[in-house]
């Protein structure tokens, strides 16, 4: 069993400078087999959590804890665990193949045609059999990335880390890797923990996704679940591209429970469904929708619309985002690519009270 967990880990770090708390109090518990994938802003403390998890950083508290063995004292050779990081660190001098079997020769009494079958192996699986003699310098990033994942398969660990391993590829190959990888992690099953800072490449090769915001966790779910019900404005705000718009408003209650969300430059009327969550002395909100939710109709009745101008439309092939100007504040929509408008329209809003989240505006916590 690979289960992964980390119960109350924290790391300080001390320097003569200051205290930095890089992580503090994370309580994850990850299941064998699971593809979890670490995100947060630069800084938030992803790095320093799978460094801990390795054993490259030692912890100051709490406990980790793998296939129910505390690993907080072993080393990192004796933690069965494989790494690929962002440089992929392959040795230069080496060949791919000498690449691949190095860490089994070292940490392992397997012997020459057991080590030669299991790099045979994972090179088939990473379509690099035809680089296996050649030196890392000869190949391209893509190709790199592969060997450096072919090295971290053969070990066949009990647990894998990736440490942003598709950041150096360009746009194109990263999409394609992202898709290498989850069929890799499908056929091999090994209990994984992939740290990034792309929430889109979080969204689609995760089971589970773990925010992270300056060394706490915000929120762990399936990537549906943090999109579609973020627990604050920050998991909100990180999770989705474009990022869901948020705007500060009024509430004005009606005596059957319905009301109004009154905005600098508009209001828009809404049903007691949706304020029923709400405490009733709330009356300062802050109001999100994601830019995708948002619908550009002519049509749509007067209070249930707001209607402001377009600013920029870029057109990004098969949709078109809209930059629309909100009391003075950025507005973003993104339509099918056949709803075009100028810019310098004006242009009437609308949306669907299902997409619309409320957020209390001192805490940033989800109200509904
Ligand atoms: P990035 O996406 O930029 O790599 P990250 O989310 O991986 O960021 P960490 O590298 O884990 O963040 O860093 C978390 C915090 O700990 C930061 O404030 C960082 O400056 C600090 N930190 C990390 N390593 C050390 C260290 N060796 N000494 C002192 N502070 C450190």
């Amino acid at each position: 069993m690979a289960r992964l967990e980390l119960d109350d880990v924290t790391k300080v770090f001390d320097t003569s400078a200051e205290t930095i708390i890089a992580v503090e109090e994370l309580n994850l518990d990850i299941k064998d087999g699971e593809f979890i994938v670490v995100v947060g802003p630069s800084g938030c403390g992803k790095s320093t959590t799978l460094r801990m998890i390795a054993g490259l950083e030692t912890v100051t508290d709490g406990e980790i804890r793998l296939g129910d063995e505390r690993i907080n004292e072993k080393s990192p050779k004796d933690r069965d665990i494989a790494m690929v990081f962002q440089s992929y660190a392959l040795y230069p001098h080496k060949t791919v193949r000498e690449n691949m079997a190095y860490g089994l020769h070292l940490s392992t009494d397997l012997d020459g045609e057991e080590i030669s079958r299991r790099v045979q192996e994972a090179a088939e699986m990473m379509g690099i059999e035809d680089l296996l003699d050649k030196k890392p310098s000869s190949l391209s990033g893509g190709q790199q990335q592969r060997v450096a994942t072919g090295r971290a398969i053969v070990r066949e660990p009990s647990l894998f880390l990736f440490d942003e391993p598709l950041s150096n590829l360009d746009a194109k190959l990263r999409k394609h890797m992202r898709t290498e990888l989850s069929r890799i992690h499908a056929e091999v099953g090994i209990t994984t923990v992939y740290v990034t800072h792309d929430q889109e490449e979080a969204m689609t090769m995760a089971d589970r996704i773990v925010i992270l915001d300056q060394g706490k966790l915000q929120q762990i779910g399936e990537p549906k679940e943090v999109y579609h019900e973020p627990v604050n404005r920050f998991v909100a705000n990180f999770i989705g591209s474009p990022s869901m718009n948020f705007v500060d408003v009024e509430l004005e209650r009606n005596s059957d429970g319905s009301g109004t969300l009154v905005g600098e430059d508009f209001s828009y009327d809404v049903s007691s469904r949706l304020l029923q969550p709400l405490d009733s002395g709330t009356t300062e909100v802050e109001f999100g929708i994601r830019p995708e939710n948002v619908t550009i109709d002519p049509d749509a009745p007067t209070e249930k619309s707001i209607e402001t101008t377009v600013d920029v439309v870029e057109i990004v092939g098969s949709d078109n985002f809209i930059y629309l100007d909100l009391a003075g504040e950025e507005f973003r929509v993104r339509t099918p690519s056949e709803i075009e408008p100028s810019e310098g329209e004006t242009v009437r809003l609308t949306f669907d009270e299902d997409d619309v989240h409320l957020f209390d505006s001192a805490s940033g916590e989800s109200l509904v």
